[in-house]
């Protein structure tokens, strides 16, 4: 039996068609349910009402009530408004409106009283009400609600169509009369009812869904507000978290992949002779997970987040390795031909000694070696490709595909997996790794059906690399500090920023930037290598060449760096207009550097005029090295809606909840909906029967279930 909640709004008493339309296309509200969780934003005390002599000029909200005095239309044509006064004891008021003229007319008349509210502005010096709330004065005490009142998130449009941000409330105060408490039937399980209270821990129960709801519209205490609130968040969290789980613990179970048995003769003889350093702790436990993963018959689908320089090649280096013992072919794929070029020499050096066949392919392959590639890898004789996207490109056929490693990209979508897929007959393991750290309360919700993995710490012996930020007028200092340290023998990167949005604007500058390092260093005592999108390929790989030999010991570059080059000579980061990137941006910029064992150092240069969130931004990089507490921070100035890879994916699209204040919330949800798929992974119990019922209810009403 379809629900009540699924009525349309039209349906409603005190809505009809032309409300209904109105409500659809200003608020979404299509249906009672949309409705029903439309939730205010604050609530006013309707009892409170204040005089007009009590406005001050720090006011924002007020609510009197008084006599109009007097009502006129005033202006000309393009400035037309309706005027009233109110008077009440202590003093008058202003009430304007432009628009609804006619509406407000057929209400207010001069003698009538009214309860007014809203937002208070100064006109000349004397206070005013523009499109205030107004409503005839009920006759005192009488129908005078005793709950705190809504106030709900409207439009101007809505608002002279009388369903302004109070007057709203009447549609959810008549739904809600209507509704039984088995239209709100309770979706938690009974075992998970039970809470401990974010403040004192103690133990509470979950106010029942119809009194949540009814609670988080219309209180009729604070306390009781809150728990409501709190509840619908945590099931909000909750459904979502237990969504995810879903998904996982079903690929967990039903999917299918090669499986890595042993560890063999490849991996053991490089690990025992070759390897040039130990592992650290974190690179260690990653490969425990992989070979886990990988040997159980399933197909690992794994996120490997790895702060910038934490050894992620190396990582999957090892794992590649542990394919080809299982008589398999491994591919690594990179964003960049650059990097595509770095890891293509980085691993064949570390190979050289070994029987193994490791080769290249970029979009720039010249047509024989390709074919030689392509044949190499369908024949099987290949063991390892490493490449850019073209690897993913039809003609690339393998005979025994086995793992796939996509590196420094975790946004690789949907579609690419599947062009992997379609080059195995059993789908290859896939290890996407990124270097952009994502916080946990957002990995938890938009990578929640991944398996992932974190590599929280750096090789041993690195010192951290210290962060300065300077003011433009200190630039000679700056040059000194460099000219220092090519003293040493060491490199340096001077990074301009290129946003789309002001390209040309910002090749200027960079133009401009050029001219002047060049100016401190004058050839040929120092050699530079510049590097930008606008170079033609042969040209810029040339001049990023000369700096990883080391023939030039300055590069001047834009982004086109940014991740993944690894030049462990080079030890200062010049971040020019500093302010114009972002956190996590910036933090990968850093990361080029302190990648060996001399001292690092990167230095913030912005402008001294600069905004709150951008002196926000540069004191925490140099406050902290750590790429996850940037991520936190970054979310947190920033919100979740910004973070790359999240933007659209509708993934965070909560009605009441927020990962970043919500956070406790979060993890109870985690915790609890953990707990729920481990002992009843199908919701086949008789405890998990409401739940079930009501995600299956959802299903195709929100973003959730549109990727499950
Ligand atoms: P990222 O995680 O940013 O991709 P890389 O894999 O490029 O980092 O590694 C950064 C540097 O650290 C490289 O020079 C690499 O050789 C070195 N490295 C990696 N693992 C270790 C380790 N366990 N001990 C010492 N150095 C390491
Ligand atoms: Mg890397």
């Amino acid at each position: 039996m379809a629900s009540i909640l699924s009525n349309p709004i039209e349906y409603l008493k005190g809505v009809g068609p032309l409300r209904a339309e109105l409500l659809q296309k200003e608020l979404g509200i299509f249906s009672f349910r949309d409705l029903l969780e439309h939730f205010p934003y604050r609530h006013v005390d309707r009892t409170k009402i204040n005089l007009i002599r009590e406005i001050e000029p720090a006011t924002e909200y007020i609510q009197v009530a008084g006599k109009i005095i007097s009502i006129g239309v005033m202006g000309d044509r393009r400035s037309r408004r309706l005027v009233a006064e109110l008077r009440d004891a202590s003093g008058k008021l202003e009430l304007v409106w432009f628009q609804g003229i006619h509406g407000v007319q057929k209400l207010v008349q001069v003698g009538g009283e009214f309860l007014v509210y809203g937002r208070v502005s100064f006109f000349q010096g004397s206070p005013q009400l523009t499109h205030p709330e107004i409503e005839v004065l009920q006759g005192q005490g009488a129908g005078r609600p005793d709950w705190l009142e809504p106030v709900y998130p409207t439009t101007e449009k809505l608002k002279v169509r009388g369903l302004g941000g109070r007057q709203l409330g009447k549609l959810t105060q008549t739904l809600l009369n209507m509704l039984k408490e088995s239209d709100l039937p309770e979706n938690l399980p009974d075992w998970a009812m039970e809470y401990p209270d974010e403040e004192t821990g103690e133990r509470r129960k979950w106010l029942s869904r119809y009194e949540a709801y009814r609670q988080a519209h219309f209180p009729t205490q604070p306390a009781l507000f809150r728990r409501a609130v709190e509840r619908l968040k945590f099931e909000e969290l909750f459904l979502a978290q237990v969504r995810l789980g879903l998904i996982k613990s079903r690929r967990h179970r039903f999917s299918k992949g090669v499986v890595f048995s042993q560890v063999g003769e490849m991996f053991n003889r490089f690990y025992t002779q070759y390897l040039p350093f130990e592992l650290t702790g974190a690179q260690k436990r990653v490969l425990k997970e992989i070979r886990r993963d990988t040997g159980t018959g399933r197909q690992m689908n794994r996120l490997l987040q790895g702060d910038v320089g934490s050894g992620k090649t190396m990582v999957a280096l090892l794992a590649m390795l542990l394919a080809i013992d299982n008589g398999f072919q491994a591919c690594l794929m990179a964003p960049t031909e650059i990097l595509a070029r770095q890891h293509f020499a980085g691993i064949s050096e570390l190979l050289k000694e070994l029987p193994l066949e490791v080769r290249l392919l970029t979009g720039s392959s010249k047509s024989k070696s390709r074919k030689e590639v392509l044949g190499m890898a369908a024949e099987g004789r290949l063991h390892i490709l490493i490449g850019t996207h073209a690897v993913l490109e039809e003609a690339v056929k393998f005979q025994r595909l086995g793992l796939a490693i996509v590196d420094e990209q975790h946004r690789f979508g949907v579609a690419q997996r599947a062009r992997l897929w379609n080059k195995a007959e059993v789908p290859p393991h896939v290890l996407v790794m990124t270097a952009t750290p994502i916080p946990r309360t957002l990995a938890m919700t938009a990578y929640g059906d991944l398996d992932y993995s974190v590599m929280d710490e750096l090789p041993p012996g690195r010192q951290p690399i210290q962060t300065v930020h300077r003011f433009e007028d200190r630039r000679p200092q700056v040059m000194d500090f460099i000219r220092h340290e090519v003293a040493k023998g060491r490199q340096a990167y001077v990074i301009f920023p290129l946003i789309e949005e002001s390209e040309k604007l910002d090749y200027e500058n960079l133009e401009k930037g050029y001219e002047n390092i060049k100016a401190w260093f004058p050839e040929p005592k120092y050699w530079i290598s510049r590097v930008d999108g606008r170079q033609k390929q042969e040209i810029r790989d040339t001049n990023m060449q000369r700096f990883l030999s080391g023939d030039t010991q300055i590069m001047v570059a834009t982004t086109v760096i940014e991740v993944g080059v690894n030049v462990p000579n080079a030890t200062v980061m010049v971040i020019e207009s500093a302010e114009k990137f972002g956190l996590s941006q910036l933090h990968q910029l850093r990361g080029r550097v302190g990648r060996g064992s001399e001292k690092s150092f990167c230095i913030l240069m912005t402008s001294p005029r600069l905004g709150k969130e951008a002196r926000e931004r540069m004191s925490i990089l140099t406050e902290t090295n750590n790429g996850f507490k940037i991520a936190e921070k970054d979310l947190e100035i920033r919100g979740p809606g910004d973070i790359e890879g999240t933007r659209q994916s509708g993934l965070l699209n909560f009605k009441l909840a927020n990962i970043v204040q919500d956070r406790y919330w979060l993890e109870l949800a985690r915790e609890r909906a953990t707990e729920l798929l481990d002992k009843d992974p199908d919701l086949a119990t008789e405890e998990s029967r409401a739940l079930k019922a009501f995600l299956q209810s959802q299903h195709g009403k929100t973003a959730w279930s549109k990727i499950s």
